[in-house]
């Protein structure tokens, strides 16, 4: 299993029972949504997961997936307000309706203020479209309807394209993110990210409180996947969230932003997941549809590092079943993507520890080895390796608790616990004990090592080993 699998907790999955089903079928890391519930609602599924891993021997990784600041309309003193293609509303604070026309209250000033005349403005997920038409004062804009539909109280707005400088972090994500890692999530995804000082915002917190979590954007806004090189500079993860970002983007060119996002992300060696409607059909069906399963398969030859499921696990009527089936489906696509893959060498700008990671690779592929074993402190190493997507399981060996979990969203790549340097100082040392106590190498086997073996007296200063070890 190289491509690591993201599932949703929800109501379809929250029991000791079926979290193990899940992390048996293939799940290495569970999404706790906080759109949908704070972290009271969660203690007790993370204590179950700790269990879990304990019980089935294997790091499992929690993600806390903050729910950002979503722009919603206020509340509609009617049921609904039918719209017909063509249809002008007036859009603005409370305070300055007024009967001339339908009024949609919106109590954002700061988005109010920054529309202008043709602005594009979306409803409900994609469903109602609007233009501005015209501007009245500062907190009041006329719009006319694109399309038909229902509008309902507190509906979701998104204005496409409009850079608008809405912190990625609100109060509650910010008191989220403390309980969070107070309750010892391994990874923070933050919504509606905009630019790269989200990320360092984040950061921040995680760092007043100790920890050292990786960050995971979701590209979910057309100014963020303008602004990707800035904030793939600053993030660990990134996540392609396909829901949000096809309402911002016209949907022909989500293909091409996926792809792109994700060269990117495989370029930089920073794990990239790809999220939203994989196996969408299987809430209702134990079987996917043949669309569903070419989107997965293609995700992972696109170079996506893990693939994510919703409402699959979160209420679907098959939560195991969709997992079951998503591993089946990378598991193939993993084999024509090996395949395919040209052992090329790093663009010259890059630097040693991309050459390392190149050489192990070629050296691994040249000597057939069984795998490829990797110590390291940070688990930077083991990112170089997976960004070549070897043909051998990578094989993470650090004493870092947090980039142990970090480590189960890099595609190939097992992360193992080893003891604190104290026990045995030499990296390499650790890495061959390994590979003589682990029964999965028979005497005779080879293995590539890769370590900081640093000289006596002196401290690890990143990978600069490579050998070949045989058991
Ligand atoms: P996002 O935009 O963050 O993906 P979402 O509303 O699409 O938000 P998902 O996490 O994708 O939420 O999950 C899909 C659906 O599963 C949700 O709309 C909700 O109905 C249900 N769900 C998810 N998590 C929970 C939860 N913890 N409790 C109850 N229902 C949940
Ligand atoms: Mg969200
Ligand atoms: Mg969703």
């Amino acid at each position: 299993m190289q491509t690591k699998i993201v599932a949703t907790i929800g109501p379809a999955s929250n029991t000791k029972n079926k979290l193990r089903e899940l992390a048996q079928a293939g799940v290495s890391i569970f999404r706790l949504n906080f759109s949908h519930g704070s972290a009271g609602d969660f203690i007790a599924i993370i204590k179950t997961i700790r269990e879990l891993e304990i019980e089935l021997a294997t790091p499992i990784t929690i993600m806390q997936d903050l729910s950002g600041p979503k722009i919603r309309l206020g509340l509609l003193p009617e049921t609904s307000i039918t719209v017909t293609k063509g249809m002008r509303l007036l859009l603005g604070l409370e305070a300055l309706r007024s009967s001339e026309l339908p009024f949609l209250p919106f109590d954002h000033d700061v988005i109010l203020e920054a529309l202008e005349q043709g602005d594009r403005l979306v409803l409900a997920d994609g469903g109602l479209q609007f233009v501005v038409v015209e501007r009245r004062g500062a907190h009041l804009a006329v719009l006319e309807a694109q399309n038909n539909g229902i509008v309902t109280s507190r509906k979701g707005l998104a204005l496409p394209g409009k850079a608008m400088r809405l912190p990625a972090l609100t109060e509650k994500d910010r008191k989220d993110l403390k309980d969070g890692l107070a309750l010892g999530v391994d990874a923070v995804a933050i919504s509606f990210v905009q630019t790269a000082q989200d990320v360092h915002d984040t950061k921040k917190i995680i760092a007043e409180a100790g920890r050292n979590v990786p960050v995971v954007v979701k590209l979910e806004r057309q100014g963020a996947v303008e602004r990707l090189d800035e904030i793939l500079a600053a993030t660990d993860i990134v996540m392609v969230a396909r829901g949000d970002l096809g309402v911002e983007c016209p949907l022909p060119q989500l293909p091409s932003i996926q792809k792109k996002i994700i060269r990117a992300c495989n370029r930089a060696s920073k794990p990239v997941i790809v999220a939203t409607q994989m196996l969408l059909s299987m809430v209702n069906s134990p079987a996917p549809t043949r669309a569903e399963t070419t989107d997965v398969a293609n995700a992972v030859l696109d170079g996506a590092d893990c693939v994510m499921l919703s409402e699959e696990t979160a209420m679907g009527n098959f939560p195991v079943e969709t997992v079951r089936y998503m591993h089946e489906i990378t598991t193939e696509a993993e084999k024509i993507l090996v395949e395919q893959r040209q052992m090329t060498e790093p663009e010259a700008s890059k630097g040693i520890p991309e050459f390392l990671a190149y050489s192990a690779c070629l050296l691994a592929d040249k000597a057939k080895t069984k795998a490829i074993v990797s110590h390291s402190i940070s688990g930077a190493s083991a990112r170089q390796l997976s960004s070549r997507r070897p043909r051998q399981r990578i094989y993470a060996l650090t004493p870092d608790t947090e980039a142990l979990k970090a480590l189960n969203f890099v595609w190939g790549v097992s992360p193992v616990h080893v003891m604190a340097p104290e026990n045995e100082p030499s990296h390499v040392k650790r890495a061959e004990n390994f590979v003589e106590q682990e029964n999965i190498f028979a005497k005779g086997d080879s293995v590539v090592i890769t370590a900081a073996e640093p000289k006596k007296g002196h401290l690890a200063k990143g990978t600069n080993m490579v050998k070949i070890y045989a058991k």
